[in-house]
């Protein structure tokens, strides 16, 4: 195995993908969090604050839970890991709870984010409001429109949502303009990114927060079943941080197959789709190199899905590497396909899941385990945001 697989090499590179291709003008910042991440993320004291808050604040541990119809209905050992029980609903808690002790740390008082869908937003609010401090969330101006009730409780928590009304006023140009203020304001803020995206620390800083997912699968499976470790491990990909945490303590581990779904929307031929990886070539997005999904002219594309937390032209750069080194797999699940699934869980086993995670659900339809095989498909989150579109399409 590619030594690299785990952590980036010098510079952030997995392989050919990472790097932190940034404006002269950000690099004081990236370079202070390049310098002290690890520093910090292995320091004992942050450490212990950090597992107790992700225990008396967020849930964890997660319940590994055997779904025992589902498993019947497809004819094999099926468990699911339930991400979708931790507070606010979804794996991004993990993520943003790690990020800002690690801002505090560093003296940071101001923290800005990017937020598409409204999830990573909600969840940068909320640590903001247990940790009393300032949140400014940037946010495209046609996305406050459509993610109306996630607006809403930024607001409830505190936080100060910017509408963006440049470009396609879409997460792309909340990215920007999150990073104009960065580069505003670099002394007290703290940039708080989402998925494991963007420039070298981030790809790295949050597969390493995430990996509490599979750390917790570390000694959850063994004590479910007679087997160290799954044969096959189920994720949805956006940018990546959920499948990322869920592989990372099997990525030195080939016995453990590691299976990615990205959303098709309404097809990868469609024009309507968020499929990097069918549809990506090699580029630059938010200041590293990976999977981008791209015009003939290098210009990124506005990406689909019926699911607002898979919408992203992009892929992490640890994803990219697992897959042209082959150690993930990668299937496109379309819209259509999601739905199905979700609405399937729901009545097999009671549990609505976010439609990203339905993504990774359908990926049962698609391939075929044995029968005395275990599968582990990560469930990033609950459906409760996704009501009114899956009342919508069902008619
Ligand atoms: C944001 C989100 C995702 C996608 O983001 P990743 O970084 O790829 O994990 C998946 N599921 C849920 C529930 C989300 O909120």
């Amino acid at each position: 195995m590619n030594p690299t697989t785990l952590h980036p090499g010098p510079g952030g590179f997995y392989g050919e993908f990472g790097g932190a291709y940034v404006p002269e003008m950000l690099w004081p910042n990236v370079k202070e969090l390049q310098d002290h991440y690890l520093e910090i993320l292995e320091d004992p004291a942050f450490l212990a604050e950090y597992y107790r808050l992700l225990k008396e604040y967020a849930g964890r541990p997660t319940p590994l839970y055997p779904a025992e119809r589902l498993s019947q209905h497809y004819g094999t050992h099926i468990f699911l890991k339930r991400e979708d029980l931790t507070h606010t609903g979804a794996h991004k808690i993990n993520n943003a709870l790690g990020q800002i002790l690690l801002a505090r740390r560093l003296g940071k008082e101001r923290i800005i984010a990017e937020t598409g869908a409204g999830q990573h937003g909600v969840a940068t609010a909320t640590v903001c409001a247990r940790m009393g401090m300032h949140c400014t969330i940037y946010m495209g101006a046609l996305d406050v429109q459509r993610q109306r009730p996630n607006v809403e409780r930024m607001k409830l928590l505190g936080a100060t949502v910017v509408p963006v009304t440049s470009g396609n006023q879409t997460l792309k140009d909340a990215v920007n303009e999150a990073l104009r203020d960065w580069i505003s304001h670099p002394g007290e803020t703290y940039y708080l990114i989402g998925s494991a995206v963007g420039p070298h620390p981030y790809p790295d800083l949050v597969a390493r927060l995430q990996s509490v997912i599979s750390e917790e699968l570390l000694w959850q499976f063994p004590e479910l079943t007679d087997r160290r470790e799954p044969d096959a491990i189920l994720a949805c990909v956006g940018g990546g941080s959920n499948a990322a945490g869920a592989f990372y303590h099997y990525l030195d581990n080939d016995r453990v197959r590691l299976i990615a779904a990205e959303a098709g929307g309404k097809g990868v031929e469609s024009g309507e789709t968020a499929a990097t990886i069918a549809l990506g070539k090699t580029g630059i997005l938010h200041g590293c190199k990976s999977y981008v999904i791209q015009d003939d002219d290098g210009q990124i594309t506005e990406p689909y899905s019926v699911s607002a937390g898979l919408d992203y032209p992009g892929l992490g750069p640890l994803l990219s590497h697992l897959f042209v080194t082959g150690r993930a797999a990668f299937h496109t699940v379309n819209d259509d396909e999601a739905l199905a699934a979700t609405l399937l869980l729901a009545r097999l086993e009671g549990i609505i899941p976010a439609l990203e995670s339905g993504h990774a659900l359908a990926l049962l339809d698609k391939l075929s385990f044995k029968p005395e095989e275990n599968i582990i498909i990560n469930l990033s989150g609950r459906g409760d945001k996704d009501m009114e579109t899956i009342l919508k399409r069902m008619g």
